[in-house]
């Protein structure tokens, strides 16, 4: 099992909920943390609390859909930290609603941070860790990416090309003898609290996807089973691998009945997320 003492690590979304709690044990396991978020409150409590804690922090405002601030942190990474060793791209944005009420702005967003950001971060680390045959990038998807939500089509979307960018880039850089880089997706079923507090499933739904209680559930998964032990894939709750087979062996006009069966057509009804954040509410503008 690797150890993590002494590795360098960004973490996007590092303020809140999974990326904050990731920095937590990230903290204790003795790496230097870099963290990019645009919450700027939260972000200066967060990096408060981690140096507190005796981490080696480094905090920064970025928009991870801003390819030439990635770019001038990314310089600024190298300046403070060395080498980048695990990138973690976790920063997430989500608006609900039906595709077609909603202000197509919305969709595009969602795709900017959720996918093209990642193009631009990877873009910035995988060619000093191919030189290096080393490193790690842990790309956050959702359990969406395996069982589609009505109500968050775009977000869908953006989840599912977060999975697919994920598997590509192993292979690439499988094909090009790079064993000494890894990647990893991480795939959450919904936590009952912050970013997708109100949505829900049905009785049967929830024994296939029971819902998280907290996001350093979450953080577990990713520092012990992404870092320390390399897998491909990290999906939590565990029954989530049911819905992956199950995708595999069934038709999909099966599939598709069984989706609202489990309830997934009203999933967003009660979803209020996490109030007085940009990803609250289903309006386009992106500020708090
Ligand atoms: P959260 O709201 O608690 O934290 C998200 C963090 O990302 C916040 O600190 C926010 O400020 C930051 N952020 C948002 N947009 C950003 C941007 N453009 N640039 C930089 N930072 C930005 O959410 P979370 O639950 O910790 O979600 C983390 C990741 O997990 C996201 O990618 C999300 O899509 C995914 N996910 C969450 C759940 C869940 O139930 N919460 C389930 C599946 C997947």
């Amino acid at each position: 099992m690797e150890q993590l003492q002494g590795k360098k690590v960004i973490v996007t979304g590092g303020a809140l909920g999974i990326g904050l709690a990731t920095c937590r044990r990230l903290v204790r396991e003795g790496c230097d943390v870099t963290i990019w978020d645009l919450s700027k409150k939260e972000l200066d409590a967060a990096e408060k609390e981690l140096t507190a804690m005796g981490g080696n922090v480094f905090a920064y405002l970025c928009d991870v859909s801003d390819k030439d601030r990635v770019h001038e942190l990314a310089a600024a990474a190298r300046k403070d930290m060395g080498q980048v060793d695990i990138l973690i791209n976790n920063a997430g944005f989500v608006r609900h609603g039906m595709f077609w009420e909603q202000p197509v702005e919305n969709a595009v967003k969602q795709m900017d941070v959720n996918v093209n950001a990642l193009f631009y971060s990877i873009h910035e680390f995988l060619p000093e860790m191919m030189e290096r045959n080393s490193g790690h990038i842990v790309n956050v998807s959702s359990g969406v990416a395996i069982s589609s939500a009505p109500g968050l089509a775009a977000y869908t979307t953006s989840k599912w090309a977060v999975w697919g960018l994920t598997d590509v880039l192993r292979l690439e850089v499988m094909t090009a003898g790079k064993k000494g880089i890894k990647f990893t997706s991480v795939h959450p079923g919904n936590i009952v609290t912050g970013m997708f507090e109100g949505f829900s499933l049905n009785v049967l739904g929830r024994l296939l996807a029971p819902p998280v209680k907290d996001h350093d559930v979450i953080a577990k998964g990713i520092v012990e089973k992404a870092l320390k032990k390399k897998r491909h894939l990290v999906v939590i709750p565990w029954q989530i691998y049911i819905g992956m087979i199950v995708r595999g062996l069934v038709p999909n006009f099966i599939l598709a009945r069984i989706a609202l069966l489990i309830g997934l057509g009203s999933c967003v009804k009660n979803y209020t997320g996490r109030k007085g954040y940009i990803h609250s509410t289903s309006e386009a503008e992106t500020e708090k």
